[in-house]
């Protein structure tokens, strides 16, 4: 591994000081359990690594005027055990309990896992179908970024050299929704998702319609992808398992996998319309509506 200088800030002042300025290649580190894979591999080679695991306010979680709001140094053991979490946005406590193992979940944040914009990340479907929102911060500038619209390409975002996602904010899901995460990977535990997920639906349950429809695709494009398509097929429609099985096909015609070591690509198009099928049961189901499939 190349040597670099170390820098760990208290406060997130500090810490952007520390990034502002491109007179050398810096790299930020949280919880490290990506970036130490690739500075062992040589993929990454930065002169000054920015250690901001120790800042208390990119920690925690909480709950207020209508958002959910999760500091980018938060563990992903924290978001899954979270009251908070799993009261409003189950399916990302679900999504963080499935990365890695123990020790991955206790070292690794939310903030690392979308910043290194892996197409496999886990929780990246379930925030982006809950809507949630990335607040990134410069010495000179805040903004806040659509999460669906932060990611470029394979490991790319759209944050700046010069700045640090601070929080993720969630607008506060409504009473009559409910949503599920799906993940398929070839084992239980610390394997990489084959295929991953996320549906967040709404309803009017009296009149036996879809009311809001969010479908997010993870490992089947370079980033996460929301099917918009999808989406449109069913908002205002009926709820009845023809109109699933329609919104399934136009998942499968609308993601572009790749064949890899993990997965041939058309069995990750077959596998992802039954995925989508049984997210959608499942978060009907939630929801005290019964489309029931068999085998689901
Ligand atoms: C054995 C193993 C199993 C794994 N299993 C899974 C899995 O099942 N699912 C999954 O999704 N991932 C998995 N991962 C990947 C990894 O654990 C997660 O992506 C984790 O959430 C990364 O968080 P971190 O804090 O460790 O990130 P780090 O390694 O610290 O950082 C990752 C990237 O994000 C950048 N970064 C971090 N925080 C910020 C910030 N606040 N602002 C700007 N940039 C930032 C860093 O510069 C770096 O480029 C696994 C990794 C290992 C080693």
């Amino acid at each position: 591994m190349a040597k670099f200088k170390y820098l760990k800030p208290s406060t997130l002042q500090e810490a952007l000081c520390f990034l502002n300025g491109n007179e050398s290649d810096k790299k930020v580190i949280s919880g490290g359990t990506d970036i130490m894979v690739q500075l062992r591999n040589n993929k990454i080679d930065p002169e000054i690594i920015i250690d901001i695991s120790e800042i208390e306010n990119l920690k925690g979680i909480h709950s207020r005027d209508g958002f959910i709001t999760i500091g980018a140094a938060t563990t992903l053991t924290e978001i899954a055990e979270s009251d908070i979490v799993k009261r409003y946005c189950p399916i990302l406590a679900q999504a963080a309990a499935s990365v890695g193992a123990t020790q991955i979940r206790n070292r690794g944040t939310i903030g690392g896992n979308v910043c290194n914009a892996s197409p496999a990340a886990d929780t990246i479907p379930a925030l982006v179908a809950l809507g949630a929102v990335a607040t990134v911060v410069s010495v000179e500038q805040e903004r806040e970024v659509l999460l669906e619209e932060l990611f470029v390409g394979v490991g790319k975002t759209a944050i700046n050299s010069n700045e640090l996602l601070t929080f993720i904010s969630i607008p506060q899901p409504t009473e009559n929704s409910a949503g599920s995460f799906f993940k398929l990977g070839k084992r239980k535990a610390q394997a990489i998702s084959i295929v991953n997920g996320a549906v967040q639906i709404g309803v009017n349950a009296a009149e036996g319609k879809f009311t809001d429809v969010h479908v997010v695709m993870g490992s089947v494009a370079p980033t996460v992808l929301r099917i918009r398509e999808a989406e449109e097929s069913l908002i205002g429609r009926s709820i009845n398992r023809q109109n699933i099985e329609n919104a399934a096909e136009i998942v499968k015609n609308k993601i572009s996998p790749i064949s890899d070591v993990r997965a041939t690509a058309d069995y990750r198009k077959d596998v992802s319309g039954n995925l989508f099928i049984e997210a959608m049961s499942d978060s009907l189901e939630q929801l005290g509506v019964d489309v029931s499939y068999p085998g689901c």
